[in-house]
């Protein structure tokens, strides 16, 4: 299974700086090459990161606004995204 940075979207492959338990997940710290910090939850049927990953939008980065996937111009400020 490979784990994707949520923010950058770089697979990570170095190993969770840190493991714990919460509730019913297996909670893993992880770092990306970038220097992002996330962490994964693996439970019985579910697993995501927190943050989400910024996968279902485009996001400028001129005014952080967050712009449909297919845009190509932000929406609020114009920027080509
Ligand atoms: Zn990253
Ligand atoms: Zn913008």
């Amino acid at each position: 299974m490979s784990i994707s940075c949520p923010k950058c979207g770089i697979e990570v492959s170095s190993p969770p700086e840190r493991e714990w338990r919460f509730q019913q997940y297996q909670v893993s710290r992880f770092k990306c090459e970038r220097g992002d910090k996330f962490n994964f939850y693996s439970g019985m049927n579910k697993k995501f990161t927190i943050p989400r990953p910024v996968v279902d939008h485009s996001h400028c980065r001129a005014c952080e606004t967050d712009n449909p996937r297919e845009a190509v111009y932000c929406k609020n400020c114009g920027t080509k995204l």
